[in-house]
């Protein structure tokens, strides 16, 4: 296996001419790139810890969106989704079960690049710095796990700034109620959807000036929730 220095990635893809193209502009990178061909033999390879996951949906042995369920359940590891159905509801469908990003066949692979960097990038960066939003409204230290509204604490518990975590590394992303349950208590977990949503009410109360119209957490009907700050650093 190849360690890059830029960061180790995980090609899930059955065509050999994509996943071979895709690896070559990787490794051009720096990357460290590992392929797998089925859903099973990437099962066995992630064992082992990636910084990223380029998975394609049509796969031989099982769909690409049961994978991305199963990695979900306990890895927050960034998922770029390839895929050659590109319509509405699968995008949201496949951001829904926890993929980060979604690609369109045919897609350029530079831009493939430009988008594994991107998130890659923000994970780095994330995980040093505060976030900080709507002029500085809220921020969220993810190190310290604190958080301030106006500058002043709020206590959180820790299930709620997990949540409140999730959903603001991923701004303007749908995070369905599946994911966020199976990101915060780990698969065991035999929740309902309304435990997070009693989460969701209690993060709106703390965090929100009027619940009613909460500028930070919105609710996605029928799917689950979207962070609607916008960061200070953009
Ligand atoms: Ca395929």
């Amino acid at each position: 296996m190849d360690t890059g220095k830029s960061g180790k990635i995980l090609i899930v893809e059955d065509e050999k001419k994509i996943s071979d193209i895709v690896a070559m502009y990787l490794k051009k990178e720096g990357f460290g790139v590992t392929t797998a061909d089925t859903g099973e033999k990437a099962m066995n390879l992630l064992k082992e810890p990636f910084d990223l996951i380029v998975l394609d949906l049509m796969l031989p042995d099982f769909p690409g969106e049961e994978l991305c369920k199963i990695i979900r359940e306990t890895s927050d590891v960034p998922i770029v989704m390839l895929t050659a159905k590109s319509g509405e509801e699968d995008r949201i469908h496949g951001l829904g079960i926890g993929a980060d990003d979604y690609v369109v066949k045919p897609f350029s692979p530079r831009e493939l690049v430009a988008r594994v960097k991107a998130h890659l990038r923000r994970r780095g960066k994330l995980a040093r710095r505060a976030l900080s939003f709507n002029e500085g409204l809220l921020t969220l230290d993810t190190e310290n796990h604190e958080v301030k509204k106006k500058g002043v604490p709020v206590v959180l518990t820790h299930t709620e700034f997990r949540i409140l975590t999730i959903l603001a590394e991923r701004p303007g992303r749908i995070v369905s109620r599946l994911h966020l349950i199976n990101m915060v208590q780990g698969y065991d977990f035999e929740g309902y959807d309304r435990t997070i949503d009693a989460h969701i009410k209690n993060l709106r109360h703390k965090i929100e000036d009027d619940q009613r119209n909460p500028v930070f957490i919105k609710t996605v009907y029928g799917v689950g929730y979207k962070f609607t700050g916008r960061s200070d650093e953009d």
